[in-house]
């Protein structure tokens, strides 16, 4: 579950990151008075979305200006014309889709006068199977660009979980991160309590980009991106409290309700799949018969015809699915219920594009016969290889 930059900040300073003021607003109204509030004479008015990329990002609409979702004002009026501007509109940067995404809320935070722009983040590392800082001196900008063509520039600092943050680790990073002086006693107290915060709250991801050191050789925490485990989520109900549903995906929404293990994708053959390993080979498949699957979706061992029926509903309100495939090894599960799932959901929503369904395992005849006795015009497959060329021909035909 990803949380927003401002929220990510205000967890950050509870654990005594140094972060600016800031305040989060809503509606245009606010933004006078929190302009006021924080005083100047530099504001930052930024976009609160769950991607990032957004100083870089643009506006669908043009009422909404130039510049991108993330902007400097240097007065009071400044502010609030730049609120009215972006809060409604839509932004899209490297990390939305071509749709973009609205923007609802915003963050007015104190300014900067930045000297250098880092990058420095905390993930686990399954490589080494630790949590792991990586960090650059090459922030600010496109991370992944600096990835790929000076790798040389990023290094990778595991953390001994039994230890957590030693001297030396810090010092290494200090080191890599060229931070001397002021900074370097800020750097050396901050990485203790990100990598404390990162353990505590049970992150996936926290990515500071940038960390800056300002012009008073003092580092800041100027950018935010979190993310937690939903694995672990039960035990934060802070955190759970902090999802904003305007942000996910409707369709995962949905599922998650049936505790469907669904993720939208960008392709148009929709999947049905039982079994993780499954569904990742039905979807390698269809990518190598040259299709694009429209989802990862494994309906879990015991799916019951409810749950099935969800998942078929959920694939067919995507209007990007021209075709679904439906593939299952009945092990736990049984093929007859899988079959009944399918029907009566087909029942209820109807079916407009092709569908191949493949059975395999228990009770696998009675699902077949379940299938070929109604009338629906479904198009059967043997095995995995013959599934995956019948929809991608249905497909590409239709
Ligand atoms: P992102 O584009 O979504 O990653 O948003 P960021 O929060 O990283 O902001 C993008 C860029 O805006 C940063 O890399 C900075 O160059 C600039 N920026 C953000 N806050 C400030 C600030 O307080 N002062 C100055 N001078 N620039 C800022
Ligand atoms: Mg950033």
């Amino acid at each position: 579950m990803n949380i927003h930059e401002y929220q990510a900040k205000a967890l950050l300073k509870e654990y005594g990151a140094p972060v600016a003021d800031g305040i989060a607003i809503f509606s245009a109204e606010e933004a006078a008075s929190a302009a006021d509030k924080l005083g100047g004479p530099l504001w930052v008015v930024k976009s609160q979305i769950h991607a990032g990329g957004r100083g870089k990002g643009s506006f669908k609409e043009a009422s909404a200006g130039e510049k991108g979702g993330v902007r400097l004002a240097f007065s009071k009026d400044d502010v609030v014309a730049n609120a009215k501007q972006m809060l409604g509109a839509t932004l899209v940067t490297k990390q939305t889709s071509d749709a973009g995404k609205q923007v609802n809320r915003l963050y007015i935070e104190d300014g900067a006068d930045i000297d250098r722009e880092l990058y420095l983040s905390l993930l686990v590392d399954r490589t080494c199977g630790r949590v792991a800082f990586v960090v650059s001196t090459e922030g600010g900008m496109d991370i992944e660009a600096v990835a790929e063509e000076t790798p040389e520039k990023i290094l990778t600092v595991p953390i001994d979980p039994d230890k957590g943050v030693t001297v030396d680790d810090a010092r290494q990073i200090c080191d890599a991160l060229g931070l001397a002086d002021a900074a370097r006693d800020d750097g050396i107290h901050l990485f203790p309590l990100l990598y404390k915060a990162f353990v505590e709250k049970d992150m996936a991801l926290l990515e500071i980009n940038p960390l800056i050191v300002m012009e008073n050789g003092r580092l800041r925490v100027l950018d935010a991106k979190m993310s937690f485990d939903g694995n672990a989520l039960f035990r934060h109900a802070d955190i759970m409290k902090l999802r904003d549903l305007t942000e996910e995906d409707g369709k995962e929404i949905e599922a998650s309700k049936y505790d469907l293990a669904y993720v939208a994708l960008d392709g148009n053959i929709g999947c049905m799949v039982n079994g993780a390993g499954l569904a990742m080979a039905t979807m390698d498949i269809i990518k190598l018969y040259g299709a694009e699957p429209a989802n990862f979706l494994d309906v879990g061992g015991g799916a019951t015809t409810e749950k099935v029926t969800a998942a078929f509903k959920i694939i067919t309100s995507d209007p990007n699915v021209k075709g679904i495939l439906v593939n299952i090894f009945g092990g736990i599960m049984r093929c007859d219920i899988i079959a009944q799932g399918v029907l009566s959901a087909v029942k209820e929503v109807g079916l407009s594009v092709p569908l191949v369904v493949r059975l395999e395992g228990t009770r696998v005849e009675e699902g077949k016969k379940l299938i070929d006795e109604s009338d629906l015009n479904v198009i059967p497959a043997d095995d995995l290889n013959d599934a995956a060329q019948k929809i991608v021909a249905a497909v590409k035909g239709a």
